[in-house]
This record gives C-alpha cells, structure tokens and sequence, in this order.
C-alpha cells in the first residue's frame, strides 16, 4: 500500500469572503514505499499548503489523507501529532537549526524530547552525519558552518527519527547552484539508503528529473509532469 495516499484534497482561505482564495480544487497523489516524487509548482500554487497538509501540519476542507493505509481524516489532534512525530520527516528552504546547539544536537533534541536513550540517539545522530559528509563538524554550532552544511545537519535532524515519509520544500532553494546540486546529492543518497518514500518540492527541473517521477501542482490538482 503507498506510503501516502492524497485523495481529491480541497483547501482555500477567507472561503465565503471577498478575499477568498482557492488553492487546492482536488488534488490526488499516491507515493509508494522507495518512490521519490518532485514536486513542481510555480510560487504561488499551493506547494505549501499541500505539503502542510500532508504532513499533517494543516487539515484539508475536503479530501482524505492517507498514511500508511489509515486515514488520517477525524483522528484526534493527540493522534495525529503522535503520527506526525512518528512517521513525517520535514526539510525547509531554511533549516531553522537552533544556534545555541551543536549540529550534534540539533539533529539529537526531537529525538531526546522523544524519549530516546542519549547513547542510542548520539550514536545514530554521528552515523547520519557521517553519511552527509559533515562528521567533523559535529560539534560546531550552526553559525560555523557553510550554508551546505547546515543544510545537510538539517535532513539529518529530519531522518533522525527513522520517518516513513520525508516531505521537503525547496531543501536546497537558498543554496547557490553548485553547492545546492551536491547538497542535493547527498540528500538522495540518504533517502535512498532508507527507502523512504519522499516529496520534494523544488523549482530547480534538472534536480527533479533526477527523482523517479515529477507531478505538476496547476489549477488547485496534481498531475505527471
Ligand atoms: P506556494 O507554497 O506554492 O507558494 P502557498 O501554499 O503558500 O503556495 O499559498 C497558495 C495561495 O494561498 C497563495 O495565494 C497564498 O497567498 C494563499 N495563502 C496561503 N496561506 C494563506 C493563509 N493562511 N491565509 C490566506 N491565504 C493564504
Ligand atoms: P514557508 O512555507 O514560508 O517556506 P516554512 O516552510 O518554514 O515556511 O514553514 C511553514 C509553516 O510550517 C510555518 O507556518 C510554521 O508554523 C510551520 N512549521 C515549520 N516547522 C515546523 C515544525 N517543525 N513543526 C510544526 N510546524 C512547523
């Protein structure tokens, strides 16, 4: 069954008013287990309103999403948080680390609010780095590092809690093209590594023709592009 089911998904804002917006008019996507799917939409289409919504962040008006075959439509708030934590992991155009931490910790803290032994979460937090390129800069504060490799501490942090599911918006749009194309590199082998199943939104088309299948965000639906 597919890691995440959208179903005819609707969503506006102001609904009813003179400033009403219409974003999401049914849109229907299935991601299967592995299957990396790129996400293109031009700023304004409601990329993020969808990738909200399918991390459970926001509720669709209409529609039905799907994770890991339960329907996430009327759980409780406690539940659907539970959902989220367990199996979504978010990447931003901006990594939103916290300074006063090293990146050790940065990718270390939901896992430890998580409940997670230290040992166990130190230990996995240094193999994700590793894998990232970015080992020796464990215990550098985010302001030490380049803009990459604070990008690369964030998909850490993102995987660290062994998601299903990775959404990411834009993870490398703030990076210039060089250092967006490797960070990018480094971001695919980790998801291939676990076989998670991803959407990535990205304006970038050469990065998106290298995921297994791109779908268009146009007209408030989602098709291949
Ligand atoms: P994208 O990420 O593709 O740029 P968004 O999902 O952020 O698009 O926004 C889609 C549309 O919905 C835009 O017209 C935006 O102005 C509008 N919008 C987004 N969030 C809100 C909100 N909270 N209230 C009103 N309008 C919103
Ligand atoms: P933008 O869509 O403008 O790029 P972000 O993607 O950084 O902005 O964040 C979009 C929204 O997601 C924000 O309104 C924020 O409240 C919410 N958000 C960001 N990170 C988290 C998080 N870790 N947990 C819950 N909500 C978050």
């Amino acid at each position: 069954k597919p890691t995440l089911s959208l179903r005819d998904l609707h969503k506006g804002y102001n609904l009813g008013k003179p400033n009403e917006v219409r974003v999401l008019q049914g849109a229907s996507l299935d991601v299967a287990p592995g299957e990396v799917v790129a996400l293109v939409a031009p700023s304004g289409a409601g990329k993020s309103t969808l990738l909200h919504i399918a991390g459970l962040l926001d509720t669709p008006d209409q529609g039905e999403v799907v994770i890991a075959g339960e329907a996430m439509n009327g759980l409780s708030d406690r539940r659907r948080t539970g959902v989220r934590r367990g199996t979504v992991g978010f990447i931003y155009q901006f990594h939103h680390l916290l300074p006063e931490f090293t990146a050790l910790e940065n990718i270390m803290l939901p896992q430890l609010a998580n409940g997670v032994a230290r040992a166990r979460t130190e230990a996995q937090a240094m193999a994700l780095l590793s894998r990232v390129g970015v080992a020796e800069r464990a215990t550098h504060r985010p302001a030490a590092l380049s803009g990459g490799e604070q990008q690369r501490v964030a998909f850490c942090r993102a995987l660290a809690n062994a998601p299903s599911l990775l959404l990411a918006d834009e993870p490398t749009g703030n990076l210039d093209p060089e250092t967006s194309e490797r960070v990018f590199g480094a971001l695919m082998d980790l998801v291939r590594d676990t076989g998670l199943a991803a959407v990535i939104a990205t304006h970038n088309l050469e990065l998106a023709a290298k995921m297994d299948r791109q779908v268009r965000l146009s007209g408030g639906v989602l098709e291949p592009a």
